[in-house]
C-alpha cells in the first residue's frame, strides 16, 4: 500500500518551497513537495533576476528549473496536487487534504503557498481579462506588440514589468494612484531613463474600457484636481500588490492585518509543527533573498520539531 505519510510536507514550490524541501530532504527527512501547477512561483513570471546573489543576472525560468533539479536531486518528492485543506491533528501532526484524491499525513508542514495578483476592481477588468487586461508581462507582453500598453501601480513590480514591456510595446505609461514611487530607487530611476516610458502620477483607474472584446482605453480620474481623462491603450499589466494563499489552514493562527501569516523567529506559526516562508509570511519584503533565506529557517526547525515528536503509531523503529 503507498505510504501517503511524510515527515516533512511542503506546500507550494516557488523558491521557498523548493528551498525548504532541499532543506528537508537534506536533512534526511521524507519530503512531499506539492505543487499545484508548475514548479518555480513567482520566478515563472519575471523575466530577469538581477538581484540573487552569485548571478549577476539570470532568467526567472532558468532559476526556477535549477531550484527544481537541486531540491529533487536530495530526494525531495514532487507531486502534482492542489492542497485545499490542512488540519492540525490530536497526536501534533497533520493531515493535508487534496482536491482530488486521498489526504497525505506529515509530522510538520511548511506552508510557501505564495499569493495571486491583486484586483483593481473596476469596471471592465473582469470581463476583459486575458482580452487586454493582464497581470503578467512576461506570460503575455509579446502579444502587445507596437502597441500603447499601461501599467498600473507604483511598486517594485509596475515599474520591472513595465520596462519588461518596452522590448514590445511602443509606448507604456505607468499610472500611479501617488506622485512617489513605492518601488525601489533603482527600479525608479531604470524607469525614468526609459524613452519609451512615460508616467501618470495621482490617477486612479475608474473604468477599462473595451471594443467588441478588446481594450481600448482607460478611464481614469485624476486624484488632485477630480478631473477626468481617458487614455487609449492597446492593454494594461495591473500590478497593484500581491494577496496570499494563506487560506488553507483549518485551525486558528494568527495572521497581519493585510492577512499574512505572523511567525516567529524560526517560521512557525501559532500553530505548532505548520512553519510559513515566502510570499505568504508577513515580513518587510519580498524577494527571492528572503524567500529562500527564511524557508531554510523553516526547515531546519520543521527538522527538529519531526526529531521531538513522539514515533507515529505502526512506524518502524
Ligand atoms: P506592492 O509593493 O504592494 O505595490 C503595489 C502598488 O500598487 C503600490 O504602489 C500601491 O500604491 C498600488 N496599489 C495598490 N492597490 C491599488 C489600487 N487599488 N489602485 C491603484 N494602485 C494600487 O506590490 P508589488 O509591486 O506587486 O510587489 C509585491 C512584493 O514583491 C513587494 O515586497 C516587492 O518588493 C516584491 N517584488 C520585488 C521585485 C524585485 O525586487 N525586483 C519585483 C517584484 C516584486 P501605494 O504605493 O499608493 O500603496
Amino acid at each position: 500500500m503507498e505510504d501517503r505519510h511524510y515527515e516533512i510536507a511542503v506546500i507550494g514550490a516557488g523558491p521557498a518551497g523548493l528551498t525548504a524541501a532541499l532543506y528537508a530532504a537534506r536533512a534526511l527527512k521524507r519530503t512531499l513537495l506539492l505543487e499545484a501547477k508548475v514548479p518555480g512561483g513567482e520566478l515563472l513570471n519575471t523575466e530577469t533576476i538581477e538581484d540573487y546573489p552569485g548571478f549577476q543576472t539570470i532568467t526567472g525560468a532558468e532559476l526556477a528549473q535549477r531550484m527544481t533539479d537541486h531540491a529533487l536531486s536530495f530526494g525531495a518528492e514532487l507531486v502534482s496536487a492542489r492542497v485545499v485543506a490542512i488540519a492540525a491533528l490530536p497526536d501534533g501532526r497533520h493531515r493535508i487534504d487534496l482536491e482530488e484524491g486521498e489526504p497525505y499525513t506529515a509530522d510538520a508542514v511548511i506552508v510557501t503557498a505564495g499569493g495571486e495578483p491583486r484586483k483593481l476592481g473596476v469596471p471592465g477588468e473582469a470581463e476583459l481579462a486575458g482580452r487586454g487586461v493582464s497581470y503578467c508581462a512576461i506570460c503575455d507582453g509579446a502579444f502587445f506588440r507596437g502597441e500603447h500598453l499601461a501599467v498600473i501601480g507604483g511598486g517594485d513590480a509596475a515599474l520591472e514589468e513595465g520596462r519588461f514591456l518596452t522590448r514590445y510595446a511602443s509606448k507604456v505609461t505607468i499610472i500611479h494612484r501617488r506622485d512617489q514611487f513605492r518601488a525601489q530607487p533603482i527600479l525608479v530611476e531604470h524607469a525614468r531613463a526609459d524613452e519609451k516610458i512615460e508616467f501618470r502620477f495621482d490617477s486612479v483607474v475608474e473604468e477599462i474600457v473595451g471594443v467588441d472584446g478588446r481594450v481600448t482605453a482607460l478611464r481614469l480620474r485624476d486624484t488632485k484636481s477630480g478631473e477626468a481623462s481617458t487614455l487609449a491603450v492597446g492593454g494594461v499589466f495591473i500590478f497593484v500588490g500581491f494577496l496570499p494563499n494563506t487560506g488553507l489552514l483549518t485551525s486558528h493562527v494568527e495572521h497581519d492585518s493585510q492577512g499574512y501569516y505572523r511567525t516567529d523567529d524560526v517560521m512557525q506559526t501559532t500553530l505548532p509543527g505548520v512553519y510559513a516562508a515566502g510570499d505568504v509570511r508577513s515580513q518587510l519584503t519580498r524577494q527571492v533573498t528572503t524567500a529562500v533565506g527564511d524557508a531554510t529557517t523553516a526547515a531546519v526547525a520543521a527538522t527538529k520539531y519531526v526529531e521531538s515528536l513522539a514515533p507515529a503509531v505502526g512506524a518502524t523503529p
